[in-house]
């Protein structure tokens, strides 16, 4: 038990001074003068489309657990969870143990050239995660920098250029990713001549029904003969939330190695137990390459590719062909992702998600019934979307739960839709006093 003192991090929200306080004001009007003014425009045009609300009104402190608080001392629940990256909680004690010892030891090591002890502990874990034959890891700090060295992995193997992705698809927007984003057109088009020409995009089928219209241009795509890489999320997730029907992965792959395309799985978003399971596209396929980041840090930034040794084998050529950075294998984020995948397995994390994820999809949707505006609760473990009428409603409602003390994130081209991935480990009544304080945001006149 903590001391008393001690936040345990599975409080219920304290809001002491209504967003903005004063503190956040300070620092958001520094930052407007100081941040690339992208970001600045992103929030005005939310603003505009909610009719002029402010949508960044907080300025983020400190965190235990499932609590975050502002610099005014309000106390949230956090359901965004550093975009799903937090997986154990703010403060996990096993993450901070395996830090603070690292920390004491070797901080920097010489990524590829000179290993270091948590690197090789990470890779080892890591394979057990492919059930392909010798898995081989490239480690990476950010997903887009995995995706584009699981996209290199498939150009190596099958010698072809081509990729094939989905309409709605995010897989980060570094220059490789970004020529498979399926999320926005306007994140591509300002460097549409500095992209991979050689991408091609099929709709994400969001049902049964859209199955065959969906595979048809898959088949079509692949006819071509270009492609070595076939790109999917096994749930559409910034897209908005999406599940494709059962089925869609394994007839995916077939079609890819029929053509002798490689099948790269990206689990950014949905791995290492999010949806309540390690691997949620291990229930269809086994992925040819298999990508993962986000959550495997604990917090810090690490990710991985991994692909059977008869894949990855492409790399191993006369001249020298590498994909690394000076921070790839980092022994501070190694060390903690290797203290994230152990307490993940002892606590039997992924069984949790699946079964508090389902109950809190339930209670929303019991919760929520008749309320104005509410469309859909879709839900795979503890990655919730609430789809809302548009996403004018989604903005306004996300203010609104972000008022009564609930952080989460929009996802859909519109915001029209609210998301949820919070820690593995939130209390049931954080979770329960989240969907009530939702129904009192959608039944408040306009939805906040
Ligand atoms: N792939 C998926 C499915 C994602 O959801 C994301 C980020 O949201 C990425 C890739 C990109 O990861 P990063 O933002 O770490 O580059």
């Amino acid at each position: 038990m903590p001391p008393p003192s001690e936040p345990s991090g599975d409080d219920l929200p304290a809001i002491r001074t209504p967003p903005p306080g004063p503190r956040s004001r300070d620092a958001l009007a520094r930052l407007a003068a100081l941040e690339n003014p992208a970001f600045a425009r992103r929030r005005e045009a939310r603003s505009e489309a909610t009719g002029g609300e402010d949508m960044s009104p907080i300025v983020l402190a400190r965190g235990r657990g499932a609590n975050v608080w502002d610099a005014d001392d309000n106390r949230f629940v956090d359901l965004a969870a550093g975009f799903g990256s937090i997986l154990l909680g703010h403060g996990a004690p096993s993450v901070e143990r395996a830090v603070s010892a690292q920390l004491g030891g070797l901080v920097q090591g010489l990524g590829d050239l000179y290993a270091s002890e948590p690197k090789v502990a990470l890779l080892e874990r890591l394979v057990r995660l492919h059930p392909g034959v010798s898995p081989r890891v490239i480690l990476a700090s950010t997903g887009a920098d995995a995706v584009t060295a699981a996209l290199k992995t498939a150009c190596l193997a099958t010698g072809r250029p081509g990729i094939l992705a989905f309409e709605g698809a995010y897989h980060g927007l570094g220059y490789a990713p970004l020529a498979a984003c399926g999320y926005r057109a306007s994140y591509r088009a300002p460097f549409a001549d500095q992209l991979n020409p050689h991408v091609q995009f099929a709709p994400y089928p969001r049902s049964p029904a859209e199955l065959d219209r969906s595979l048809a241009r898959v088949e079509v795509a692949l006819a071509r003969g270009d492609v070595g890489a076939v790109l999917v999320e096994p749930i559409l997730g910034r897209g908005g939330c999406v599940a494709p029907p059962a089925g869609f992965l394994a007839a995916l792959l077939e079609r890819a190695h029929a053509r002798g395309a490689l099948l790269v799985v990206d689990e950014i978003w949905t791995g290492l137990g999010r949806t309540g399971e390690m691997i949620r596209s291990a229930r269809e396929v086994t992925a040819d390459i298999l990508v993962l980041g986000k959550g495997l840090g604990g917090g810090l930034p690490i990710s991985a590719c991994i692909a059977p040794e008869a894949i990855a084998r492409a790399w191993a050529r006369e001249d020298e062909v590498v994909h690394t950075s000076t921070h790839a294998g980092w022994p501070l984020a190694a060390a903690a992702a290797n203290a994230t995948l152990d307490t993940i397995r002892s606590e039997k994390l992924e069984a949790r998600a699946a079964e508090v994820g389902a109950r809190f999809a339930t209670t929303l949707r019991e919760t929520l019934a008749g309320a104005p505006g509410l469309v859909e609760v879709r839900g795979w473990g503890l990655l919730v979307g609430v789809e809302l009428r548009d996403g004018a409603l989604g903005l306004r409602a996300l203010r609104g739960w972000l008022e009564r003390g609930y952080l989460a994130t929009t996802a859909g081209r519109g915001h029209e839709i609210l998301v949820a991935t919070p820690p593995l480990t939130i209390a049931e009544t954080q979770l329960d006093a989240a969907a009530a304080a939702l129904r009192e945001v959608l039944l408040a006149p306009h939805g906040r």
